[in-house]
């Protein structure tokens, strides 16, 4: 295949390998652990991960990768790189001002990288983190101004069931844990859910109208699966993470027969083994057995084009 892509990971974290779980573990003890390897993390450590992935993409052959980047310092890097795809400056928070400036700043590099690399094979668009993981005048926000723009968005979405839990009831099982944990950093989640699951809460506030790239939508049913072939929006599928984070099977065959567009991705380093996507795509070979044929999911490795989706 001539054009190789990775549609979802983040190189910044490209060295945090150790934090990858060996065997499968809840999501909420793996944010925990990562937000603790992050603690003390400077942007040089960013700028040494972003290198160390770019060469591994490199080193896989890929010509293609859609990158999320927190502390944004992977966008100049992969501009630069040669490669192809699109880099997304990564928003999130609960605390409703400090995240608007945060995501304003970003728009306002995005529309300057937009005038002066016009013609970059690297797009640059905005990142809403997560349902759970942003106040929802972002997530709104956020959207209309992508749609009105034409920027790419990206978002992760319906990845675990703590997801669905905390947004249904405003709590998770293991929160206790979580704060004991992680104390400071809860700023991210949300004092009271919105008593919706995550694909519904995006749809209820525009969020799916500027057709954003979803990562992971493994805890969807059959009508939230209508509702994103309806919205038309695509989707990223990262099945060895999932399994790492005992997210469950994200019912691939459902989506292929909605129509809905499916790439994939291998996530960051701090929940997959590498970042090779036909590693990503022999695994989903396995998992799918039977439901789905192999050459759907090699299809898969293909670049998404938002034109197209
Ligand atoms: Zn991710």
């Amino acid at each position: 295949m001539s054009e190789l892509c990775n549609a979802h990971t983040h190189l910044e974290l490209s060295d945090l390998g150790r934090v990858c779980p060996q065997s499968p573990t809840s999501f909420p003890a793996w944010m925990s652990r990562l937000i603790m390897s992050l603690r003390g993390r400077k942007p040089d450590d960013y700028r040494a991960a972003v290198a160390l992935g770019i060469n591994a993409l490199r080193a896989c052959g890929i010509s293609h990768v859609h990158d999320i980047t927190n502390s944004w310092v992977s966008v100049e890097p992969l501009l630069h790189s040669g490669l192809q795809g699109c880099v997304y400056f990564e928003v999130m928070g609960q605390k409703r001002e400090r995240a608007l400036a945060r995501m304003k700043e970003a728009m306002r590099r995005i529309v300057e990288l937009r005038r002066s690399h016009a013609d970059a094979p690297m797009r640059v668009g905005l990142s809403l983190h997560s349902p759970w993981s942003c106040h929802p005048d972002l997530l709104g926000e956020g959207a209309a101004w992508c749609r009105e723009n034409k920027v790419p968005l990206c978002i992760h979405v319906a990845e675990s069931p703590a997801e669905t839990e905390l947004l249904l009831t405003g709590r998770v099982r293991e929160l206790g844990w979580m704060k004991t944990q992680i104390g400071r950093s809860l700023r991210m989640l949300p004092k009271s859910g919105p008593g919706l699951r995550p694909v519904p809460y995006l749809e209820a506030l525009g969020v799916l109208d500027a057709r954003p790239l979803l990562v992971h939508a493994v805890q969807v049913d059959d009508q939230e699966i209508e509702t994103l072939a309806r919205t038309r929006c695509a989707v990223v599928h990262c099945p060895r993470s999932n399994a790492l984070l005992s997210c469950g099977r994200m019912r691939l065959e459902a989506f292929l027969n909605a129509g809905i567009p499916v790439y994939l991705g291998t996530d960051s380093r701090v929940s997959s083994p590498d970042l090779d996507v036909r590693a990503e795509a022999a695994e989903a070979k396995k998992l799918h057995a039977g439901k789905v044929d192999a050459g759907r999911i090699d299809a898969m490795l293909a670049p998404p084009h938002q034109e197209s989706w």
